[in-house]
């Protein structure tokens, strides 16, 4: 999409089609659109996965309630607060928290834990827990909370009820809204390549991102886990896998104010560069993985999943020296939304 064309569903489409010289001039806008709005900072955030408990049933989720094989964990709130202090002073300001939605923890529990890691530490919060209640995140907000991740895995309602069964794409984006309600920098995102995903929801997805004008916008490659009813699907776009990092830089096109992060999936399905290519066609965000060693390899949302054996350390590390090689600056400060908000 090049100066003075509409960002239109059409665009989209004609867009992720292209190929050859197309597909260059393609990557190219989205990466000067991302250099003119975020620059070259690229901001590292540490997930911390603090249990793996879930009531849910995601069709496509390794730690779904139904995979008995799954041994589960709850971090408990001291050993996710030393978590976090061991991020105090490293290139890592933002913690990200992560879980199944999980009863382990009350509202409370979790609002005392964002309460001392934002007064303590003085790093950004981030939480990505699933969808809950208004006056929760109202509540979370009120103890630091800045910012929340959930995704609304994608635009097509049907394609929604049947993987995420119990659960509606409507109630999904009321969370959404709820959380721009309350104050919170909203990050939502799709899974790309689902099974019985069509180019057109593709477009959807992208243009439901827009639409909600989010701050954050999270997505990757879906990626089969054989424990899960999905186990014997293949991605939608399991022969022309470039369509992964075609969607991130229309996406990048479409949103241009957002932050994108290169999400851990990339790596999975191309190790060692997928994340490089996604900060070089329109990422500016990099989440090593933070989840002490002894749980990582329960959190299994997806096989293949990069960064299970490597220290909190060297895992940032190694994202440092990725963006330094790109040429590309470690973001400073909290990495906030860029979107002015009245
Ligand atoms: N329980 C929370 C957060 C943890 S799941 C929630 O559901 O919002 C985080 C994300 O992992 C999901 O939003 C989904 O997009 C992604 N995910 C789950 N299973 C996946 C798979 N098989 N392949 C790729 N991504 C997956
Ligand atoms: Fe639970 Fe989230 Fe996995 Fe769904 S995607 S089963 S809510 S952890």
């Amino acid at each position: 999409m090049f100066t003075g064309e509409a960002y239109t569903k059409d665009a989209a489409l004609r867009l992720l089609a292209s190929e050859g010289e197309d597909l260059l001039r393609l990557y190219q806008r989205a990466d000067e659109v991302r250099k003119e709005k975020m620059g070259d900072e690229v901001f590292i955030r540490g997930i911390i996965e603090f249990s793996n408990i879930c009531a849910r049933n995601c069709h496509y989720c390794g730690i779904r309630a139904g995979n008995k094989g799954v041994s589960r964990y709850a971090m408990d709130a001291d050993e996710i607060l030393e978590t976090a202090y061991s991020m105090v002073g490293t290139e890592k300001t933002t913690v990200v928290l992560q879980s199944g939605e999980t009863p382990a923890f009350t509202d409370e529990e979790l609002g005392e834990i964002i309460r001392r890691i934002k007064g303590e530490t003085g790093l950004s919060v981030t939480l990505s827990v699933g969808s809950r209640p208004l006056e929760t995140y109202r509540y979370w907000h009120d103890c630091g909370m800045d910012r929340y991740l959930l995704r609304f895995e994608t635009s097509d309602p049907e394609l929604f009820r049947r993987l995420r069964p119990g659960s509606t794409l409507e109630e999904r984006l009321r969370c959404l809204y709820d959380l721009k309600a309350a104050g919170v920098q909203t990050g939502s995102g799709f899974m790309i390549g689902l099974p019985g995903e069509t180019l057109q929801v593709l477009a959807d997805n992208i243009l439901l991102c827009r639409t909600l004008d989010l701050d954050m916008i999270g997505i990757g490659p879906f990626i089969p886990h054989p424990d899960t009813p999905l186990g014997d699907e293949k991605n939608a776009y399991d022969d022309n896998r470039e369509m992964f990092f075609k969607a991130i830089a229309v996406l990048r096109i479409f949103n241009p104010d957002a932050h994108i992060p290169a999400t851990t999936a990339f790596d999975a399905v191309f190790p060692d560069e997928g994340r490089n290519r996604v900060l070089k066609v329109g990422g500016n965000i990099f989440m090593p993985n933070n989840t002490p060693l002894k749980y990582r390899k329960d959190y299994l949302l997806y096989p293949g999943k990069p960064c299970i054996t490597e220290s909190a350390e060297v895992c940032t590390q190694c994202a440092v020296m990725r963006i330094q090689a790109m040429g590309r600056k470690i973001g400073t400060g909290p990495g906030h939304s860029i979107k002015k908000r009245t």
